[in-house]
């Protein structure tokens, strides 16, 4: 089945969605991205989506080209369409095309690109729940501005190769010693009865599901400690888990060929997985 797309202002067929090739996502990954999950047909946390991408535009001093009621309208026109009722739904914008490629910005008045499609994926129910994933550690090779969502994500990408290679299903990306994140989530270990994740910073993308979370297991009493672990801390942790939108709350359960803990997923992961499914569907638009 052809999935109906967006396209700047227009709902079309995939196959006849068309991009410039002079795009400056296309030609320098100048664009920012964002990742909405459905469930049971509702956007979670699409306001903490919304904002977001509206601070990832004004750290690239990009133009705001579409409200956020508009936006949100587009996103349900798009689950209606394509009768989305568990999944995701990705949305790019970019400085959009310039006459000829030119490192300088095009001037203000050029249109930005919007593209949003849906990913229809059974998201609650995933099987990596039960199992836990493997993960291994890597070297972090990205920029320095990892708080700005761009489609910049050739690295990543790389992780998930060599994660891939090594039997494993992600990898978490060390810096100086300490976990950053995982390549398309955020990390956390479980020691005790405390959950360590890393601080905010420009290190880390400020994962919108990452300060549900934390919101959650405050108020569930549970201890937090924000601050950067290392590698080794992650290896004698108890239990450690990784939060994204579209994995919610999954358990972690190897370490570069190491059982973490008891090797099986962690009862505080679960938990969180609960609490998170629970709260942020009462919530959801
Ligand atoms: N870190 C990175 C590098 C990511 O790519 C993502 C997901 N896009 C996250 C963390 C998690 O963010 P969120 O909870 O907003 O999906």
């Amino acid at each position: 089945m052809s999935r109906i797309v967006y396209v700047n202002g227009e709902y079309l067929p995939e196959g006849d969605a068309k991009v410039s090739i002079f795009d400056r996502g296309f030609l320098f990954a100048d664009g920012v991205y964002e990742v909405t999950s459905v469930l049971d047909s509702k956007l979670i946390d699409f306001d903490g989506h919304a904002v977001r991408l509206e601070r990832s535009l004004n750290e690239l001093g990009m133009n705001h080209p579409i409200p956020k009621d508009d936006l949100l309208e587009v996103h349900r026109e798009l689950m209606r369409r394509n009768d989305l009722t568990e999944g995701m739904i990705y949305l790019q914008i970019t400085r959009g095309a310039d006459a000829d490629r030119d490192f300088v910005y095009p001037s203000e008045d050029t249109p930005n690109t919007i593209v949003l499609f849906t990913q229809a994926k059974n998201l609650k129910d995933s099987p990596m729940v039960a199992k836990g994933m493997k993960v291994i550690s890597i070297e972090d090779q990205r920029w320095g501005r990892r708080d700005i969502k761009t489609v910049q994500l050739l690295y990543p990408s790389m992780g998930k190769m060599m994660a891939k290679a090594a039997n494993a299903d992600d990898a978490w990306m060390v810096e100086d010693g300490a976990i950053t994140e995982g390549t398309s989530n955020n990390a956390y270990i479980v020691k005790g009865n405390r959950i360590i994740t890393r601080h905010l910073g420009n290190e880390i993308l400020h994962g919108i599901t990452r300060a549900a979370v934390l919101r959650f297991a405050k108020s569930a009493q549970m201890e937090v400690e924000e601050r950067a672990f290392t590698l080794d801390e992650a290896k004698a942790a108890d239990e450690a888990f990784i939060t994204s939108a579209s994995t919610f709350v999954m358990p972690v359960v190897e370490m570069d060929g190491q059982p973490i803990g008891t090797g099986k997923p962690g009862s505080v992961a679960l938990r969180l997985r609960e609490i998170y499914l629970d709260e942020s569907l009462k919530a959801a638009v």
